[in-house]
């Protein structure tokens, strides 16, 4: 009797056995239909020897429907979802889950009609028809996209099918991306680039596990370097993954990947349409996707012959998913060449203290690149202090730094003024009665955005438009900005210097792969003479006339006491500094603060950062902190507030006494109301030899909580809200 276990995406029901009917093969990882009642669900066959479920007998098995046209999971990546569930305590169909990223994907070949202009003419031409007509030369799309480039509705667009004046082409969903090309344009490295690269490409042609800090300053080449480990592995035919922090960043990237290899790679997001996301996955599992740039989500994606990984702007905190599973992109990608026997090569030039306490203690291969390529040097680094020099009332800018602005412009440079707040105001009150404008669903301040006439919070998304009077006390324009955000500086920057062409940066602002294509093509072009940007602006970005990079406010990163705050703002500020000066012009970094004298700001100063890395290395060796002891959080919450209390209370109240584990709280967490739940916060610090997962698996397995509450476990928190 053939028996088959399954995983199935249904965390609370578990792993469910079926029987394999006569003439059916199947193995593990084998991707399965199979019914549940009078449903059908999706599972992935598992070795039931890993998955312990229940023992039906085989007389009471139902038969599998199908078997899904897609590869099974290899071995190697079915031990790195388990390992990422067991690590991060996740369920490990919801890990299982993010492999199989596609619905579309899954149900195999397929073709989809797309339209074309036929060449004909309507027998009635309306200004509207004249204007599809007139956008649409050269493209074909399916009616939607169509709509939607040419800026007129579906249905002008189906009239015109109606006519024969756009006609229907059948498209394979899954046609070949055009190959990219190892020696399309090889570039001429320099010694130290040379030799870093060699150790890359040896990596590379032995496929074993091999992990690489890549530590290189600013336009150092970094890029450069490991895009020829890149061509290595396409030179032997191996797929490579390359993962990016944001989607801002790609489309840098993307260009400068055309330029080497002659077609852009294959992109991977979570705002790609269905339809590209079905191409690419079957593309990755085909082993045709020669090489996949994208988010965090791309790092568990079936790939069929991976032989290289490389994580770019490494220290990056996005590469922390905290929502679902909590997992850490930059640790799973070592995890994965790990089991699959790969070069990783981890690029920053500001790595995270945990890579850099690897690469000390032999795990990873430090090589470093210690000059900018082509002679360029870094950009000289001065302190701004704001209570000696102080912006005029109401202003934000020191006069000094205003200066320096005015004199790029004059000479026909450009100028980044980097601040981490997006739109006008962090805060709105009344004048008169001193109300503060609230979310209703979060315990955080509706931040004022000018762009977009509205008040919204940046933690759920509420918006609402300013109203005319203050809702406590009716008082007519009586509402008052408080702080600055990008918006604001913007408008300060225009009133100083009514000539300048200013743009802002933001999430909001440059919210696509077009948008940022946009930015990038107006700065490069000079069309931008002062950049306002938050941490957006701080990666990746090359702009050769940009000479000045002015840090509104360096302590803003500093308040509220995380973990890695002075760490943050270091990367931060030094990575908005390498923007300076990348071309032929030297750079100067002015940054503004209150505390000049604070260790993190002398540092950056000082241009030292050995001096930063070695006090905060002691700092986090004194505090028991990551890389030398764990954090773990437990964060219980209910729309409820009294539920969530007392669920944080029966998880306090059974707290388990183990030797090297420390347990504080149950406390209200920072953000004690998110997205309408109330929350509260169990914190664990543990010795690094202590089994953290094991502990909080142990204590939390047989309480039992009331269906509103919800209790997730967060292990190597970045965010401590
Ligand atoms: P990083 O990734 O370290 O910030 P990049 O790879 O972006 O550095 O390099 C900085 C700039 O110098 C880029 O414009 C890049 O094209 C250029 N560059 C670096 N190395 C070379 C090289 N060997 N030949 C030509 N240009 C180079
Ligand atoms: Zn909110």
């Amino acid at each position: 009797m053939n028996r088959a276990r399954l995983l199935i995406f249904n965390a609370a029901l578990g792993p469910l056995d079926y029987r394999v009917p006569e003439g059916v093969a199947v193995e593990p990882g084998s991707v399965v239909v199979a019914p549940l009642g009078p449903r059908q669900i999706v599972g992935i066959v598992w070795e039931a020897e890993r998955l312990p479920g229940s023992e039906v007998p085989d007389a009471k098995l139902r038969p599998l429907l199908s078997v899904l046209p897609v590869p099974p999971l290899k071995a190697e990546l079915r031990r790195l979802l388990e390992w990422t569930a067991d690590y991060y305590c996740a369920p490990l169909s919801s890990v299982a889950r993010m492999v199989l990223a596609s619905g579309g994907a899954l149900r195999g070949p397929a073709t989809m009609t797309e339209y074309r202009l036929s060449g004909g003419m309507p027998e009635r031409m309306t200004p509207q028809r004249q204007a599809a007509i007139e956008a649409l030369e050269g493209e074909q799309a399916t009616i939607r996209e169509l709509a939607g480039i040419a800026g007129v509705s579906e249905g002008v667009l189906r009239g015109l099918c109606n006519q024969g004046v756009l006609e229907p082409v059948q498209v394979d969903c899954d046609r070949p991306y055009s190959r990219a090309r190892a020696e399309h344009a090889v570039p001429v490295l320099s010694e130290a680039q040379t030799a870093v690269t060699k150790r890359f490409i040896d990596a590379v042609r032995a496929r074993a596990f091999a992990p690489f800090l890549l530590d290189g300053v600013t336009g150092s080449g970094k890029t450069e370097c490991y895009l020829e480990a890149v061509a290595t592995s396409l030179e032997l035919d191996r797929q490579t993954l390359v993962l990016l922090p944001e989607i801002a960043l790609t489309e840098a990237f993307l260009r400068r990947f055309e330029d080497r290899f002659g077609t852009p790679p294959v992109v991977w997001h979570s705002s790609l349409k269905s339809t590209e996301r079905r191409r690419a996955w079957r593309a990755i599992a085909a082993g045709t996707a020669q090489v996949v740039v994208g988010a965090r989500s791309a790092l568990f994606l079936p790939y069929a012959n991976l032989g290289l990984i490389v994580v770019d702007e490494a220290h990056e905190v996005s590469f922390k998913q905290d929502e679902g599973v909590r997992y850490n992109a930059r640790d799973v990608a070592v995890m994965r060449a790990r089991f699959e026997s790969l070069p990783v090569i981890l690029a920053s030039a500001t790595p995270a203290l945990e890579s850099l306490q690897m690469a000390e203690s032999g795990v990873y291969e430090r090589l470093v690149l210690e000059d900018r390529y082509g002679g360029a040097r870094l950009p000289a680094i001065d302190t701004l202090d704001l209570t000696v020099e102080k912006p005029e009332r109401g202003r934000w800018l020191a006069p000094r730094l205003v200066e320096a602005m005015e004199e790029r412009l004059a000479r026909g440079e450009q100028s980044l003024l980097f601040l981490n707040r997006r739109g006008y105001a962090p805060l709105t009150l009344c004048r008169n009665c001193g109300f503060r404008f609230q979310c209703p669903n979060c315990s955080a301040w509706l931040v004022e955005h000018r762009l977009s006439r509205r008040l919204a919070c940046h933690h759920c998304g509420h918006e609402t438009p300013p109203p005319p009077a203050c809702p406590e006390c009716g008082e007519l324009d009586c509402l008052v900005a408080c702080g600055p955000g990008v918006e604001r500086i913007a408008d300060e920057v225009a009133v100083i210097m009514p000539d300048a062409r200013v743009a802002v940066v933001t999430s909001d602002t440059v919210n696509s792969p077009e948008r940022a294509a946009e930015f990038v093509e107006r700065a490069e072009s000079g069309a931008i003479d002062v950049i306002v940007g938050t941490q957006l602006v701080t990666k990746g970005f090359h702009f050769p006339e940009l000479t000045l990079v002015g840090v509104v406010d360096a302590d803003l990163g500093l308040e509220g006491g995380d973990l890695r705050a002075a760490e943050r703002t270091y990367q931060q500020v030094a990575q908005v500094a390498g923007r300076a000066g990348r071309g032929a012009k030297p750079g100067e970094v002015l940054i503004q603060t209150r505390h000049p004298d604070a260790p993190v700001i002398a540092a950056l100063a000082a241009g030292d950062r050995d001096a930063f890395y070695d006090a905060e290395t002691e700092a986090r060796r004194h505090a028991g902190a990551p890389p030398f002891g764990r954090w773990a959080a437990i964060i219980v919450s209910s729309e409820d507030e009294a539920e969530a209390k007392e669920g944080a209370r029966l998880i306090g109240g059974t707290q388990p006494n183990v030797p090297d584990v420390a347990i504080l709280g149950p406390a209200p967490a920072p953000l004690s109301l998110l997205r309408g739940r109330y929350r509260y916060r169990l914190l664990i610090n543990a010795r690094r030899s202590a089994q953290v997962q094991d502990v909080i698996r142990d204590w939390l397995a047989p309480l039992r909580f009331p269906q509103g509450v919800r209790v997730s476990i967060d292990i190597d928190p970045y965010s401590f809200v």
